[in-house]
């Protein structure tokens, strides 16, 4: 399956700036907090959190939807970084997202076979309408979109079909890399299940790679080889699937894992965490998640965690493992 790396993230950080006195931000939010993963190519890279820890960030950041302010994202061996604005259209074509709303990022004003032929309109400005539209017509189909259809406006689609327009629409530059970004959430659970099996069936069809961002953990237990565990901007463990379902080691994940059931297995102990997510503006000193652990230790408000390599396929950040 995989051969070496697609993506390999060093330090990303991005900070955001909040309020404002007299034209300067009163402060900075930081929502990526120097990261470090890879992703290797033909897997699915699942990126797990609560909301507000990051992760969409982190798929933005690598879609060059935003820039960092720190860190490498190398792409192929290019660190992405560092591009230029006309650079970026050659790497661009090589990665896409697929969003949350499909409603929101499909026009209601075009019809679907004109919404997934865009992008060649905009990268093959030669190409003929008749190949562009051909192109069109047979990746709706494998999404499970009949060519009847072609002159339809989004509106007239359920949820589940709109997001299969979508994901047509992003297979069409022939990408490498697929930024899916809480691409099920707003779809019913059997629909869910359609949708990531078209995924899985995709990522065979095309050798795709994924990115999978989410905040259920079941939905990436169905779709992820490996799996990055995201806690107020950093990642506190990295883990192959089976490993970490297993064995999860630091204690946010053992706390995600307990809250959802494993159908045939034996009910986890449940890790109750104590209060809220913390500000990201005013995040905890040492071990962000000291404030919530129920195994925190005096070291742990003091020092950052480093990355410990548990096993060869599991990293944790966690004092427990010093
Ligand atoms: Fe808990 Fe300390 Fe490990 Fe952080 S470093 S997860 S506070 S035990």
């Amino acid at each position: 399956m995989s051969q070496g790396n697609l993506i390999e993230v060093k330090g990303l950080t991005k900070e955001f700036p909040i309020g404002k006195k007299w034209f300067k931000p009163k402060g900075y939010v930081r929502a990526v907090d120097g990261l470090n993963f890879t992703i290797r190519k033909g897997e699915t890279f699942g990126l797990v959190g609560e909301s507000g820890c990051g992760k969409s960030t982190t798929g933005r950041l690598i879609n060059g939807l935003i820039q960092a302010n720190k860190g490498e994202i190398i792409f192929d061996g290019q660190n992405l970084v560092e591009l230029s604005d006309s650079q970026w259209k050659i790497y661009r074509k090589r990665m896409q997202m697929i969003f949350q709303d499909p409603f929101a990022s499909l026009s209601p004003r075009m019809k679907i076979k004109d919404i997934v032929m865009e992008p060649l309109v905009v990268h093959y400005p030669k190409m003929s309408k008749g190949e562009k539209l051909d192109k069109a017509k047979k990746l709706l189909e494998v999404c499970g979109i009949s060519k009847d259809h072609l002159n339809k406006y989004p509106h007239e689609f359920s949820g589940g079909q709109r997001q299969r327009i979508s994901i047509a629409r992003s297979l069409i530059l022939n990408p490498e890399l697929i930024i899916a970004d809480e691409a099920v959430s707003a779809l019913d659970v059997s629909i869910q299940s359609q949708v990531l099996n078209l995924l899985v069936d995709l990522q065979e069809e095309f050798n795709l790679t994924y990115l999978f961002i989410s905040h259920d953990l079941s939905v990436v237990e169905h779709i992820s080889n490996r799996i990055g565990v995201m806690y107020l901007g950093d990642l506190v463990e990295v883990a192959d699937k089976d490993q970490l379902f297993k064995d999860p080691k630091h204690p946010y994940t053992q706390s995600l894992l307990s809250s959802i059931p494993q159908p045939g297995q034996q009910e986890r102990e449940k890790v109750i965490l104590k209060g809220e997510v913390p500000s990201a503006s005013n995040p905890p000193s040492g071990c962000k998640f000291h404030t919530r652990c129920p195994l925190a230790m005096d070291i742990c408000k003091k020092d950052i965690p480093k990355n410990i390599h548990v096993d060869d396929n599991q990293i944790v950040a966690c004092h427990l493992y010093n």
